[in-house]
């Protein structure tokens, strides 16, 4: 098989393998799922029922998890499975033409698998390789840099069924583009420096909040605080403990700093975990990766067992009794909404990830129900940097409200993509300078969900009272249309949604079918009207921060960019998105005919959109 998968092999021997390799334990599900697809290709109904029966889980909570995730298939893909990263830096980076070369080639239509059950190709939101892109994953693994020659040869490996280990290695190499390194990137630090530091865990405690840390996924939590109320929480139950988690679900369109920093620095994040595991009395950790990142599992993997060996991993941590810790990696499947912490640690615990309610939150009531410290990537390595080099060290770095440095991941019409730290404080204007971007019109910070900013407003700063930002920079110069920068956006939150409730569901959708129209040529005022009420009911009735946020683009481009709007605003009045005309289309080709009498009343539509008709037009 090209993956040297076992497809059509014992898979009653798979599951039974994978099931007693998690001790048929159900709140393993994802993982059980994951590693049974690897061998599997896809998960048939057969898969389903026998994972439910031997995780002993009702069928139906199974086949919903499988349904959820984008990257789980309840049906066959082909063994090769393409997906092409649709951000819009892909999109600038010209993914669309490439994709169609690719389908042509393949004789294949997107979405579609292959006759001979080969191989499909598709989309998928951003993956994290805005940087090299455009981008795709094969089966999961991430190639770079694709061009028409590499399609081409993809293509070819693909026809002669090359298992993926033998494809030229540089198909796959990811780069750090790193440009400019601060006090973290540049930290001159060792596996172990700041557990050889650690003094008691209320001391760490008071380090870290002296600091003025604060979470660097974008709310800004301050994260002694987090781990203060995680620390005086109580377990409860048989299994009462607290745990810490790492989220590594980097799922915000144009951010990419911690892959470089789980590839290159993953010793700093494992430590601050420790750190963090010391501090609230926790004795498990998991880090969240997201499942675009899966080629990082091994390499991962590898640090831990050399900090295993090392003793800074497992029982009695560098001689210290009672000092137990260990790290897990838990990889998602593809849902951008695990980003947000409770549905993170639902699918954690092996469920869909809806968010939860809160209050409780997951300081007290997280993983299981027990008090947990979910923090970002970036938060934990900055902890563990406090933790070697003492708060006063770091609180030195940035401004009064926002210690310490940022690392941004820029994308988009500049010269120097990739990964640049600052303190905090940094002008928008220098960022711009440093990346070499011209011709700015718009940056995109914080993604998708973010805010757009315009020339303007270059001189306002990166930092958490002015721009709080996750990390994800993208440029767009003056050639680029803001219109359909939006438009993106609200295509992937459709796509993003987690469907839980009516008004992020139908709101998303009713946004994007609204810019669709629009830029059709058949929108007009009361389509605006009609988005910012969308907007408003997101923004006010939503129940997680996704439907919250995600008419922020939209509204952003419509105050900022409205010329790109106006273009396109064609109607007077109001058009209906549905065109019969085009609608009969199809007939037309089947029939053979396109009088007059073939076409939906175009006078009456005309006259009424008050265009009028064209010279050379019927009248
Ligand atoms: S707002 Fe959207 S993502 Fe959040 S729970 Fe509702 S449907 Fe799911």
């Amino acid at each position: 098989m090209p993956n040297g998968n076992s497809n059509g092999s014992d898979t009653g021997a798979v599951v039974a393998a994978v099931l007693a390799r998690h001790g048929s334990d159900g709140t393993r599900l994802m993982q059980i799922l994951r590693e049974i697809q690897e061998e599997t290709e896809w998960l048939s109904p057969d898969i389903l029922t026998r994972v439910a029966e031997g995780a002993k889980l009702p069928r139906g909570q199974v086949e919903g998890v499988a349904g959820f995730y984008h990257f789980f298939h309840t049906e066959p893909l082909g063994s090769y499975r393409v997906l092409w990263s649709d951000n819009i830096t892909d999109r600038m980076a010209g993914n669309a033409d490439l994709m169609a070369r690719m389908c042509k080639k393949l004789w294949l239509k997107p979405g579609k698998v292959s006759e001979d059950g080969l191989v499909s190709v598709d989309t998928t939101s951003c993956t994290g390789l805005c940087d090299q892109g455009p981008a795709l994953l094969v089966n999961y693994r991430p190639v770079t840099r694709m061009t028409a020659e590499r399609v081409d040869q993809i293509v070819d490996l693909i026809r002669h069924k090359t298992p993926l280990a033998q494809w030229p290695a540089e198909f796959f190499h990811v780069d750090d583009n790193i440009r400019r390194k601060d006090a973290l990137l540049g930290a001159d630090f060792k596996p172990g420096d700041a557990l050889k530091a650690l003094k008691s865990p209320q001391e760490v405690l008071d380090a870290i909040k002296e600091s003025g840390l604060r979470g660097r996924g974008g709310a800004g939590f301050s994260t002694g605080q987090k781990w203060d109320f995680c620390r005086a929480a109580v377990g409860t139950g048989p299994h009462a403990a607290h745990y810490v988690v790492c989220n590594a679900d980097e799922g915000e369109p144009g951010t990419f700093k911690d892959r470089v920093l789980l590839s290159s620095y993953a010793d700093l994040v494992f430590e601050g975990m420790t750190i963090s595991g010391y501090v609230i009395g926790a004795k498990k950790g998991f880090v969240y990766l997201r499942g675009e990142y899966r080629y990082l599992l091994e390499p991962l993997n590898a640090v831990l067992e050399k900090r295993r060996a090392a003793k800074l991993l497992g029982k009695s941590i560098l001689g210290r009794t009672g000092f137990d810790f260990d790290i897990e990696i838990h990889l998602g499947a593809g849902a951008y909404i695990c980003g947000e912490e409770t549905a993170l640690l639902e699918s954690l615990e092996g469920k869909r990830g809806v968010p939860r309610k809160r209050p409780p939150f997951p300081v007290t009531s997280g993983y299981l129900n027990q008090p947990t410290a979910v923090n970002n990537v970036e938060t934990l390595a900055s902890a563990a940097l406090i933790a070697a080099k003492g708060a006063a060290w770091y609180k030195s770095i940035g401004t009064p409200k926002s210690a310490g440095t940022k690392i941004l991941s820029i994308s988009g019409d500049c010269e120097r993509p990739g990964i640049y730290e600052y303190p905090y404080g940094v002008k928008v204007s220098q960022v711009l300078a440093d990346c070499g971007a011209r011709d700015t019109q718009a940056c995109q910070i914080a993604g998708a969900s973010g805010l757009a900013i315009a020339p303007n407003e270059f001189g306002r700063r990166i930092a958490f009272e002015d721009i709080p930002t996750g990390g994800s920079f993208m440029i767009f110069d003056n050639t680029r249309d803001m219109f359909q920068v939006a438009r993106n956006f609200a295509h992937f939150f459709v796509h993003e949604s987690c469907g839980f409730c009516t008004p992020c569901r139908v709101g998303t959708t009713l946004l994007a079918n609204a810019m669709d129209k629009i830029d059709e040529g058949h929108g007009g005022e009361y389509d605006i009207s009609d988005i910012w009420r969308v907007i408003r009911t997101l923004k006010t009735a939503s129940h997680c921060g996704l439907g919250q946020t995600a008419g922020n683009a939209v509204a952003d481009t419509l105050q900022k960019f409205r010329p790109s709007y106006e273009l396109r605003l064609n109607v007077r009045d109001f058009e209906p998105a549905f065109d019969l005309d085009k609608a009969l289309s199809k007939m037309r080709e089947v029939t053979g005919r396109d009088d007059p009498g073939a076409h939906f009343h175009i006078n009456h539509r005309k006259s009424r959109s008050g265009l009028g008709t064209k010279a050379g037009e019927p009248s």
